[in-house]
């Protein structure tokens, strides 16, 4: 008894900071309009920035890949579990980011979650390698880099200055500079030429996380290295799959000999299930629609609608950080008032999460609106005058 009681005191501290979370059980498919807890909602809170998680295309191809591969792989990659669903998606997401890096070759993954530990693992396997992590990391790289033989130095935020004195200092054998490209929580850029430059100079890697930049930036949607025309045989790119291609699973694209090495080495990779192919075919789908012309004007829509949220909100006392991007947080300060505000939402019929420490710094507990080219005008019109008049009340 002694056990759980201790457990309970735990969650009643939490409980008292206002910080224990809790699931909404949504309905319908992930789209904006939902029902959630038997309730219809306006959701803000996807990351399906391009709206293919409900796409007839993607639905489709999925059936599909249900029917030629049945529901799951049975077994992990390495042993039977590697269907011509998964390598061929790797061979197409490989040609398609293949104008950033040299030898370019990809590897499919269940989550960016596991894309990241096994990046990490992988490049960072000796004691006397150094991974060089920016401080807002989403959790998974922070998780990447403690699971890893090297050691870890933490950089400033943005901070290249820091960055190059740490790497003018440090002595380890192989030095791994990894960071996010779009900030998960404040939608802003790292300043990826910089820190490319930097790594070229002290011949390091460069690890990007692109979660959030995958399908979204871009002309051809091949995410953060286009937007800032960027090429290098030492670039190693995460693209995560749940987001912006609306299924899931994630890719890790670099030079071939890194990918055969997470092959042989990644724990993260090797040791679990291979994700049901029908995912992958899916994936085939939702690679078309992004870097076709449908890709392009979904991201022309999903431009136009953060242009205009960022026109029509009138905030004074809230704090909007500059983000272009569809991730546009508004920095309420304390974990009360910020839950408030989003319960104060939800009884209009709108859903945007509150978000509290530890996922951002104590103090600086957020609405975290995320906009969807799936969203019209008349939404955010709503979301945009329900946060107006709520800031003053
Ligand atoms: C969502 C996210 C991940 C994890 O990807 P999953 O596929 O959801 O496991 C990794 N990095 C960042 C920056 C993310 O936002």
């Amino acid at each position: 008894m002694d056990l759980i009681a201790s457990i309970d005191r735990k969650l009643d501290q939490l409980a008292s900071q206002s910080l224990t979370r809790r699931r909404r059980v949504a309905e319908t498919r992930c789209a904006p309009r939902q029902v959630v807890d038997g309730r219809p909602l306006l959701a803000f809170c996807s990351n399906d920035y391009l709206g293919l998680a409900a796409h007839p295309r993607v639905i489709e191809a999925l059936r599909a890949g249900a029917e030629l591969y049945g529901a799951g792989s049975g077994a992990s990659h390495l042993v039977s579990g590697h269907s011509a669903a998964h390598a061929q998606f790797e061979e197409r997401v490989a040609q398609f980011v293949s104008p950033h890096l040299v030898e370019a070759r990809a590897l499919y993954l269940c989550t960016g979650y596991m894309a990241n530990l096994a990046v990490l693992t992988a490049l960072g396997s000796e004691p006397d390698a150094m991974i060089f992590s920016e401080a807002l990391n989403h959790a998974s790289l922070i998780d990447g880099a403690r699971l890893a033989k090297a050691g870890v130095t933490v950089y400033p935020h943005g901070d290249l200055d820091t960055l190059a004195c740490q790497l003018t200092a440090s002595s380890a054998s192989t030095r791994i500079v990894v960071t996010d490209s779009v900030f998960s929580m404040d939608g802003d850029l790292a300043p990826l030429p910089g820190l490319l430059e930097l790594c070229e100079r002290h011949g390091a890697w460069l690890v990007v996380d692109d979660a959030h930049g995958f399908g979204v930036l871009g002309a051809h949607g091949r995410g953060a290295l286009e937007h800032f025309a960027l090429r290098s045989p030492h670039l190693v790119y995460i693209g995560t799959l749940g987001k912006a291609a609306g299924v899931g699973g994630a890719f890790v694209a670099a030079h071939a000999s890194v990918i055969e090495l997470m092959i042989q080495r990644a724990r993260p990779y090797i040791y679990t299930t291979a994700a049901p192919p029908a995912l992958a075919h899916a994936l085939l789908a939702s690679l078309d629609i992004i870097g076709g012309e449908e890709g392009a004007a979904l991201r022309d829509r999903l431009s136009a609608l953060v242009a205009q949220l960022d026109h029509e909100l009138r905030l004074e006392r809230w704090q909007r950080p500059a983000s272009q991007t569809p991730i546009q947080p508004i920095i309420i300060g304390s974990n009360d008032e910020a839950l408030r505000a989003a319960a104060a939402l939800h009884e209009q019929g709108l859903w945007v999460p509150a978000i509290r420490p530890p996922t951002v710094a104590p103090g600086t507990a957020r609405l975290r609106v995320t906009l969807s080219a799936a969203h019209t005008h008349e939404d955010v019109a709503q979301l945009a005058a329900a946060l107006n008049k709520l800031e003053r009340t």
